[in-house]
């Protein structure tokens, strides 16, 4: 039996002539950059989600850039964040000058620990950039009473995270700014590039709503250097339709999720816990093992795609090589990059491929 990692074609070919017919009007009506398929989209992910208003962009990257202006980050100032997550989550605060402090994960979620930020905070420590990885909420109630302590910004990276609550409240709307990517492997998926801003504070939305277009209070007015991060309105529009189905789509990851924990049955694993505090919506659904590499193999016998992520955490990246992180400095998010792998766990495989890679598992 093959088992994909990801298949893309078996979420877009039920929804073609819905999408084809949507593009279409949006296609007719020349409605190109953001326009009403956007607007349409921002209310609904607004209302879906719990946020008091979102900004659509052109990427997940996007709104993390704008996110570092707003939380005021600049040159000299030092941002904590996760080295286990993809390099975006520290992409906006290189761009802004600021320096990034990574510090270690919790042993068992591989979201940034709190303790591990309490030690790193410094006079010049002006925010933090929290991941809420795989899906996976982080623990917002220390990290918030920190960033209230010592007056710090804190940017929600919610890219692989969109439906995800930390006790009740969804990610995103807890920090100062909440971030989100529409990438197409992501848990809502644009067919090209898409992101999403929100914030609780009316003035982070202000100030991102003039940057996401030439800092441009009124036409041919620049107030501030601003960026082109509109949306597309196609993608506006194919977003749309995609909304209507998260819920039922993250029933079924929580569903394989679930399958996942119950049936693999090894001593040797690690299997992602499930925190009281919080719902995954399971982006990826991520174990550890010694032999990782070898049940990689294993497994790709047996017809199971599986993936990496990641195999190197930023500390140790040859961007960041200046900033001097030696190896075994940040030793829990170390062991997770060489140990990790993650399983297939989008909402169109079938109960029959999940006991296969458990089956398969199991055997190795
Ligand atoms: C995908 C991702 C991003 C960036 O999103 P893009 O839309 O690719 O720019 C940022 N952070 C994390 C954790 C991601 O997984």
């Amino acid at each position: 039996m093959k088992v994909p990692f990801l298949d893309l074609q078996l979420q877009h070919q039920p929804l073609r002539a819905e999408v084809l017919a949507a593009l279409a009007e949006t296609y007719d009506a020349t409605r190109f950059c953001l326009g009403k398929d956007v607007e349409d989209f921002e209310k609904g992910f607004s209302t879906t989600f719990g946020h008091t208003r979102t900004l659509g962009m052109n990427s997940g990257t996007s709104p993390l850039h704008i996110a570092s202006i707003c939380g005021g980050f600049g040159p000299g100032d030092e941002i904590i964040t996760t080295p286990f997550t993809f390099a975006s989550s520290c992409w906006g605060i290189s761009y802004v000058g600021a320096k990034p402090v990574f510090v270690d994960i919790d042993a068992d979620t591989w979201c940034i620990s709190p303790e591990a930020i309490a030690q790193a905070i410094t006079p010049k420590t002006k925010g933090i950039v929290v991941v809420h990885i795989f899906g996976q909420p982080a623990r917002m109630d220390e990290i918030m009473a920190l960033a209230k302590q010592h007056k710090l910004f804190v940017v929600e990276d919610c890219a692989q995270a969109v439906g995800a609550t930390y006790r009740g409240a969804p990610v995103g709307a807890m920090g100062d700014c909440g971030t989100f990517s529409f990438y197409p492997t992501k848990n809502l998926g644009a067919c090209g590039e898409g992101g999403a801003l929100v914030s609780k504070h009316t003035a982070v939305m202000e100030q991102a709503y003039l940057l996401r277009v030439h800092g441009s209070p009124k036409r041919y007015t620049h107030t501030e250097v601003g960026f082109n991060f509109r949306m597309d309105g196609f993608q506006g529009a194919i977003l749309n339709i995609k909304l209507k189905h998260i819920a039922k789509w993250t029933e079924r990851r929580r569903a394989i999720a679930a399958k996942y924990r119950a049936g693999i049955k090894r001593a040797d694993v690690q299997l992602p816990v499930v925190p009281s505090y919080g719902e995954s919506v399971w982006h990826q659904f991520t174990l550890l093992h010694p032999r990782r590499d070898e049940l990689r193999v294993h497994l790709e016998k047996c017809g199971v795609g599986t993936e990496i992520i990641y195999p190197g955490p930023m500390h140790r990246q040859p961007c960041y090589a200046e900033l001097g992180y030696a190896v075994g400095s940040l030793p829990v998010a170390e062991k997770a990059s060489a140990t990790c792998l993650s399983l297939p766990i989008f909402p169109e495989l079938t109960d029959e491929q999940v006991d296969h890679v458990i089956q398969s598992i199991n055997a190795f």
